[in-house]
């Protein structure tokens, strides 16, 4: 079994305690908009002097309900979030004054039509890719629609300054991220990939961005003092890095058996990792451009052509000392589903790393066979 810390906080007892800390800011009266994605620029929600929240996704309780009205051979993450928030069990889309979504995979974009008939939703509209300047302007155009929206909705009033605040203050942010997320380059890593997945999202229930900064930096401080200690010039167990779908709905499932196979999870190629950490907003910039400019840069697979995920998974190969990757792909994903492809040949024939592709969703139908293909893939990597 996987030994967790004494003070570890689980996912739901943290999502509990985040629901009363809402409860009460809601009291204080104030705005909270619900968010989805790493294209959204939470900056402007915090100019707008509102609390960005991101909601629920991972469960697949609320999915028999979703499958009411969306098909059943869709994305597990889209059923939930869209059960989670029609069936009353997101207590953060209930708070949320509004919801702020971007047009990504098909999927998605279509379930926000049915979500905006429940609350109000505003979906920008994101280029199908980065290149060329039509899709930068364009980009920047909905920045700038998207102010007068959240003006619009939550009776407030946004200028350059408090966006260039919000600015400074997410780089923090990230900054902070970063440094925890990088703990997972020290070799052996002194912590689990179940614990650094669920340490960082624990942290999105602190709407307090200065308090989640100052905890996530103790944490790291200890971590490192603790590898020092503990750690330093042990063996390491193989070193395995996850890309792919967002994995916290396969938390338990598939990022918890692989280290009770034997390995540990190092780093996360994924919405889990530090794909938006990595690069900070140019606070010296036009603050709408800066941030269209950083957001059109996030590496997901909905971006075609996506040749920054390649370079990211090749950087990531060697500041974390990779054994091998495994690639989680949602049920239903294509965009995920077929860049596979692209991610296998780089991995297994540039790169000579060992590559696991694994397909699923968010029941337990499939738990022996995904455990038996991670033992049988472990294997292969002791003996590389
Ligand atoms: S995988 Fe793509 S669509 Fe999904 S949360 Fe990440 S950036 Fe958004
Ligand atoms: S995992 Fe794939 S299908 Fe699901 S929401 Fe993200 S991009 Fe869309």
């Amino acid at each position: 079994m996987l030994n967790l810390p004494e003070n570890f906080q689980s996912y739901s007892e943290a999502r509990q305690q985040g629901f009363m800390r809402m409860k009460e800011l809601k009291e204080k009266g104030k705005k909270v908009v619900g968010v989805f994605c790493t294209y959204t620029p939470s900056e402007l929600v915090l100019a707008a002097g509102a609390v960005p929240v991101g909601l629920c996704g991972v469960s697949d309780e609320p999915i028999p309900y979703a499958e009411k009205s969306l098909p059943k051979n869709l994305c597990p993450l889209i059923k939930s979030s869209y059960g989670s928030a029609a069936s009353d069990t997101c207590p953060y889309f209930y708070f949320s004054d509004m919801i702020l979504a971007e047009s990504t995979c098909d999927g998605k974009k279509k379930m926000y039509e049915m979500m905006h008939e429940l609350k109000y939703t505003h979906v920008m509209q994101l280029p199908p890719g980065r290149s060329g300047e039509m899709a930068l302007a364009s980009w920047h155009n909905e920045m700038l629609r998207l102010k007068e929206v959240l003006e619009e909705q939550l009776g407030t009033v946004i200028t350059d300054e408090d966006i260039k605040e919000a600015i400074r203050l997410k780089n923090r942010e990230r900054k902070a991220m970063l440094d925890f997320f990088e703990i997972g380059k020290l070799k052996p890593s002194p912590l689990s990939g179940y614990e650094i997945s669920t340490i960082i999202d624990t942290n999105s229930f602190l709407f307090d961005t200065e308090e989640k900064i100052a905890l996530l930096n103790e944490r790291t401080a200890q971590l490192k003092e603790d590898y020092a200690r503990n750690f330093a010039g042990r063996p390491s167990r193989p070193r395995i890095l996850i890309t792919g779908c967002p994995s916290g709905g396969v938390r338990e499932k598939i990022i918890r058996q692989i280290e009770e196979s034997g390995a540990d999870i190092v780093g996360f190629e994924n919405c889990c990792g530090p794909r938006a950490q990595i690069d900070m907003v140019d606070d010296s910039l036009d603050p709408y451009w800066a941030l269209a400019e950083k957001y059109l840069r996030v590496n997901c697979s909905v971006m075609s052509p996506n040749p920054g995920r390649i370079e990211a998974l090749e950087e990531m190969l060697s500041d974390y000392q990779v054994d091998g990757v495994i690639e989680i792909v949602l049920q239903a994903c294509h965009t995920f589903a077929i860049e596979s492809d692209r991610v296998k040949k780089f991995l297994t024939t540039e790169k000579n790393i060992p590559y696991l592709y694994l397909e699923t969703d968010y029941s337990q139908t499939d738990t022996g066979q995904i455990s038996t293909r991670i033992s049988a893939f472990l294997e292969i990597l002791q003996g590389y």
